[in-house]
């Protein structure tokens, strides 16, 4: 592989026609290196469905918050920027700034903005939210500091209304328009206020997600009253946009659902898994009855079985969770169960009678191997299989 291409980003591109994923198989055979395929078509597929629930008004932020959600800052975000959706959302201004550099100009809100990146995001247009009393003390001072260089920013409230993380309660709120009043005469502008619904994804809490929207349409009307100005409200995440279609507001916060994943499991039929997590084969054993396996010898042979080694370790976001039979990859479309203890960058697993070589790839979660049987073997959900992909795991691109 020529060096310009190691550890580089490779978008393979072209019609059908050409299987350009012989091109794909072939790159990473080359490198021999474990791979999170993004099919950046599945991708906008599920744009365009999460769009088609949405009313012709409605603007759309896509959370590109955790490197994407572990599939890729810049690309995803260059991709949305070119299907225009209104805004994106980060959770630190560190990723406001890899998008600016990355050249993306869409409007950028910074879900926690740090506390000494204030000048910083001025210069970039980044778009702060405001959650608590300090915090827009914080803001106030820095534009004190700063502010004659830059425009005056817009920023974004937060209200709480029974997520009880970040957030205004709304009997702060008469408070809040008190000291909002001179940073609006001094030309702030505030872009939107929302909130954050605690239980989207689950029938059991439709009752409390309603509770939440009605104190929050409360809240965000007594702002807009007391202030005498207008700005966009929005509370939907993605299972919220699947429930809740009546409470877009005027826009709406899609994550997960971008990836393939509905939470509420109402649409997942609609949508198409986006990441593919294969590592390969380094090297294979014949194991006689009774010997053992891998750190702590917590492996053991029953008879004499062949076991593969493979490119991939906790380091990668193979969770040592999935020792001792617990994990599974796909080798020739055969289950292949965790023999031993994961460790660092490697993994054994047990071929029973799959007739693999050594190259062969394993897959570990694919669009025919859901990431929601993973996420359930480690008893946790896809975002956190997703954002534990380490970035040292290549991501390639791909349109089929
Ligand atoms: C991450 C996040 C979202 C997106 O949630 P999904 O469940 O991934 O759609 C929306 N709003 C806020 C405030 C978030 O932090």
């Amino acid at each position: 592989m020529p060096d310009f291409l190691h550890q580089a980003t490779i978008l393979v591109k072209g019609a059908r026609l050409f299987a350009f994923e012989k091109i794909i198989r072939q790159l990473q055979q080359q490198s021999h290196s474990t791979v999170l395929e993004i099919d950046l078509e599945a991708l906008v597929h599920n744009l365009n469905f999460f769009r088609s629930l949405l009313l012709p008004q409605t603007r759309l932020m896509v959370m590109v918050k955790a490197f994407a959600y572990g599939s890729g800052l810049n690309e995803v975000a260059r991709l949305l920027q070119f299907h225009r959706v209104d805004y994106l959302a980060v959770a630190y201004a560190d990723e406001g700034l890899q998008l600016r550099q990355g050249g993306i100009q869409l409007p950028i809100l910074v879900l926690n903005p740090g506390e000494e990146s204030w000048d910083k995001m001025f210069a970039e247009k980044l778009e702060p939210e405001i959650y608590s009393f300090r915090l827009l003390a914080q803001f106030q001072q820095a534009w004190l500091t700063f502010g004659a260089s830059f425009p005056p920013p817009a920023i974004h409230l937060k209200i709480d209304t029974g997520m009880r993380r970040l957030g205004f309660l709304p009997e702060e709120v008469p408070a809040l328009i008190a000291q909002l009043k001179p940073l609006l005469a001094q030309g702030v502008k505030i872009a939107s206020v929302f909130t954050h619904l605690a239980g989207a994804d689950e029938d059991r809490h439709e009752a409390y997600s309603r509770q939440q929207l009605a104190l929050f349409e409360q809240a965000a009307q007594a702002l807009a009253q007391g202030l005498g100005v207008s700005f966009l409200r929005h509370a939907l995440n993605s299972p919220g946009i699947v429930r809740f279609p009546e409470a877009q507001m005027e826009m709406v916060r899609l994550g997960i659902g971008l990836y393939g994943i509905e939470a509420n499991e109402k649409r997942q039929s609609q949508l198409r898994p986006v990441g593919t997590l294969k590592t390969y084969i380094s090297q294979i054993k014949t194991l006689l009855p009774g010997q053992t396996v891998g750190y702590g010898r917590w492996g053991k042979s029953e008879g004499p079985t062949r076991i593969a080694t493979l490119a991939i370790g906790y380091a990668d976001g193979f969770s040592r969770q999935l020792s001792r039979g617990r994990g599974q990859v796909w080798i020739q479309g055969q289950a292949a169960a965790v023999i031993g203890n994961v460790c660092m960058d490697m993994t054994m697993v047990d071929l029973g009678d799959i007739p693999a070589q050594e190259g062969d790839e394993a897959i570990i979660f694919s669009p025919t191997h859901p990431i929601q049987d993973l996420a359930r073997r480690l008893d946790t959900i896809p975002y956190e299989i997703l954002t534990s992909v380490s970035e040292r795991v290549r991501r390639v691109f791909f349109m089929p």
